[in-house]
């Protein structure tokens, strides 16, 4: 097997930009200035202070968030946030916090909040199989919600939300991890997002969470683990213990190539756009081979989730495809089928090529 950087469509740990990866295997050696790994570097060191607050600054922009909004770097993943978000915001609460369940990463939020307070569901996927999202129309929101939580990609169904939920008058919360900086968005209409870095801005092990003042400077105490506490991250800049150096400034490279060498997050839409379109192409006018999983006008940008007729042949699709340098086209375990994920780092050239593979597969097999 000789799989390729270049065409790793993984859902998460996902593709880094090449230059990004050269830099990286490069400072492992050696930080050029400093002479030493950059795996040996201290947390406490001025390199890294200045590591993190650049990094502070280039989300900021690349945002265009206004100061009163504080951008952290956190280790748990996503997953750690399922609960920190309720641990601070709904503990001791009579309100149910609202959420909407959207797939499967929104099924495993749920359950975590319940475990501090009450939570009503304001739309579920499950009958329908998480095949679409909800209109408008199916959507109540109460007035009285301590906050309101929603996942704007799921990564595993390939669904994503194109509008911003909820009311202005309630917190509003939104798990980005899928599809954080892969294009613009009204990011001051949320009082706080998180999003891991795994799929479009890094490795694993770091978590950006994006959170306004108010949330967590007028929350009362709860006696949460100082680690558990926003507050107390957000004064110690991300540096409250050990933060995973490493991966904070791999996520630094990856904001300088996207602000310098992509140009921004409108810019990276409209190749994400091109790289979706020649994807779905493929699907739509394989004449039913390839099925696209989710509701069309829900599709994600991101994981473009789809099935063969059977098994058999999804099982020949992802074994020809690795023979061919491919990778990560397997679907989540939880679903099956197969899933392409186009993350940033993933160039059009890498989805042409796929594009051109599922045509001579289906020429193949199909004739
Ligand atoms: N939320 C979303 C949208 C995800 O895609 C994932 C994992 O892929 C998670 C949460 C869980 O993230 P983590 O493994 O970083 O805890």
């Amino acid at each position: 097997m000789n799989l390729q950087n270049s065409l790793n469509f993984s859902g998460g740990p996902g593709a880094l930009p090449e230059n990004v990866l050269l830099q990286l295997s490069e400072e492992i050696m050696k930080v050029p200035g400093l002479g030493i790994s950059i795996l040996g570097i201290s947390h406490r060191s001025e390199w890294f202070a200045e590591v993190i607050s650049e990094l502070e600054g280039n989300i900021r922009t690349l945002l265009d968030l206004s100061d009163n909004y504080h951008v952290l770097f956190l280790q748990g993943g996503a997953t750690q946030q399922f609960s920190m978000v309720p641990m601070t915001l709904l503990r001791g609460k009579s309100a149910a916090a609202e959420y909407i369940q959207t797939g499967y990463w929104s099924s495993k939020a749920i359950p975590e909040a319940k475990l501090e307070g009450p939570v009503r569901i304001i739309w579920s996927g499950v009958e329908t199989n998480f095949k679409r999202l909800p209109t408008d129309d199916e959507l109540r929101f109460s007035p009285d919600a301590p906050y309101m939580h929603y996942i704007s990609n799921e990564t595993v169904e390939g669904l994503q939300f194109q509008r911003v939920l909820g009311r202005d008058d309630v917190p509003r919360i939104c798990d980005m991890s899928s599809d954080f900086l892969s294009k613009p968005y009204d990011f001051e209409r949320f009082s706080l997002i998180y999003a891991h870095a795994q799929k479009n801005i890094g490795p694993s092990g770091i978590t950006v969470i994006v959170v306004r003042d108010d949330l967590i400077e007028h929350t009362p105490p709860a006696n949460l683990p100082s680690f558990l506490d926003y507050k107390i991250q957000a004064k110690a800049h991300s540096n409250f213990n050990t933060p995973p150096v490493f991966a904070i400034y791999a996520v630094l490279l990856v904001t300088r190539w996207l602000m310098n060498d992509i140009g921004g997050l409108k810019r990276m839409e409209q190749i994400n756009r091109r790289k979706a379109e020649l994807l779905y192409g493929q699907i739509d006018e394989s004449g039913g081979f390839y099925q696209g999983r989710a509701n069309t006008a829900d599709r994600s940008l991101m994981n473009v989730v789809f099935n063969l007729p059977t098994t058999e042949l999804e099982r020949r699709f992802i074994d020809a495809a690795q023979s061919a340098g491919f990778s990560g086209l397997a679907g989540h375990r939880a679903i099956g089928g197969l899933r392409a994920s186009i993350y940033n780092a993933v160039t059009i050239k890498a989805v042409e090529e796929l594009a051109n593979f599922m045509e001579s597969f289906q020429r193949k097999f199909h004739g």
